[in-house]
Parts: C-alpha cells; structure tokens; sequence
C-alpha cells in the first residue's frame, strides 16, 4: 500500500472515530482531500484508494490538474481558496462546489459563468467568523446579503456554509467559531436551506466533527506537510 493509501486509511477512521464519538452518521461526513502544491501523481494514487472529492486553492493549479487528470471523470472537484472575480469563469468550469463565495459581486458573476455547465455550481458561502483582518470570507453581517445573492442565480445551488477559524494551538480553540458557524446556518434558513457545513482541517477535524461539519477538508494529513 502506498503513504498516500495508507494516510487516507487513517483519515477515514480518524473521520469515523469522531463521528461515532459525536453519535453521527460517518457516511454523512464527506472527506474532502486537500491537493494544494501537490503533484497530480499524488492524486492519482488517493483516486486509486478510492477517494473522490478534491479540494484546490489556485484556479490556476486546479484548472492544470483537471486537464493531466481528465481520465478520471467522477473525480469531484471543490474549490477552496480565496477567489477573485476575474478567475470566476475558469473557477465555474472545472470545479463542481465552490466553498469561498464571499460577496455578493462573486455570486454574480458564477451565476452568470454557470450557465453553460451541465449541472448546477455548488455554492457554500465562507465566513470570517474570527474577524480577523488578513483572512476571505465574508463578515457575519453580511451573511444574509450574499446569501440572498447566491439563492437569486438559478444556476447556483446554495448548499450551506464554510470556515477557516482562528489558528490556535489547541483544537479545543476552534470549537467557538465552529459553533458560531452552525448557529448561523441556524439563523439564515437551518439545515433544510443550508445543509452542508464545511469546517474542519487535519488540525481540528475532530471538533468540526462534533460541532456538526459535513464535509471536513484535509491536507496534511493525507499527502504530508508542504513545502
Ligand atoms: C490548505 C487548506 C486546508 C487543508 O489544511 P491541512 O491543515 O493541510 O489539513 C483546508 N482548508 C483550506 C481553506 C485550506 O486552505
């Protein structure tokens, strides 16, 4: 079995571990595996492991990766990095979610790049929980905006939210702003509107998990550290 089999291995009963720790459904959490800066050999052999769904910080990178791994067509790809405008229209292309929609300008404009797929662009709406200065996403008061903006394009399906918390050096630190988080997908339409929370790295999956993520994004710990 190959590092990248065998770390996948261990992601996924880490991943079942908290689930059942939490009293939830394993088969509800979807595991997202964070590509960035790797090499498409590296996801060839996670695909080989069985694993599906991809996660991309740079549409470049992403669009580069989709072509050298076109053979694969159930791969899913997710876009998980700050996007600009001017990137939305390859970004609407090649990824099937869209996890960083922070402003109703954004929303816009992938609605109209959207038109052309096949299926609708799945959109999660990022938030700045923490408040902090250098981080995207959009601000908790500005929440309902985008999320109006995002369920006004009829190629968009707006399908919940997503956070990146705070760095602290222990997990337990993450657990507010994932909480905060579900307590907004609360206040802005509940799980019938906003069923997927994505929260959670190799850092801190385990709190997501418990805090209620549905889909956890996860680097380091399957393809190791970056250079
Ligand atoms: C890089 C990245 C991840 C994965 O982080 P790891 O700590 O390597 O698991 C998850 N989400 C986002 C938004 C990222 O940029």
């Amino acid at each position: 079995m190959s590092q990248i089999a065998r770390s996948l291995q261990e992601t996924r009963a880490r991943l079942e571990r908290a689930a059942r720790a939490a009293e939830r459904d394993p088969a509800a959490i979807r595991l997202l595996a964070v590509s960035k800066t790797k090499p498409a050999s590296a996801i060839r052999e996670a695909y080989a492991a069985g694993q599906r769904d991809f996660g991309e910080n740079y549409v470049q990178e992403l669009v580069a990766k989709a072509e050298e791994l076109a053979d694969l067509p159930d791969l899913r790809w997710h876009f998980i990095g700050h996007l600009q405008t001017n990137k939305a229209k390859l970004a609407a292309t090649v990824a099937g979610t869209i996890h960083s929609v922070d402003s109703a300008r954004l929303a816009a404009e992938l609605g109209r790049r959207a038109g052309g797929r096949s299926a609708p662009l799945v959109v999660l709406v990022e938030v700045n929980v923490g408040g902090e200065a250098q981080k995207s996403g959009c601000s908790v008061e500005q929440l309902g905006e985008v999320l109006d903006a995002v369920a006004a394009q009829p190629h968009l399906q707006l399908a919940g939210l997503m956070t990146v918390p705070p760095h602290t050096e222990d997990p337990e630190g993450a657990r507010p702003f994932f909480r905060r988080l579900a307590e907004l997908r609360d206040q802005h339409g509940g799980a019938s509107r906003l069923p997927e929370l994505s929260m959670g790295m190799t850092h801190d999956l385990e709190v997501a998990i418990a805090e209620g993520a549905t889909q956890v994004r996860v680097g380091t710990a399957i393809f190791g550290a970056r250079s």
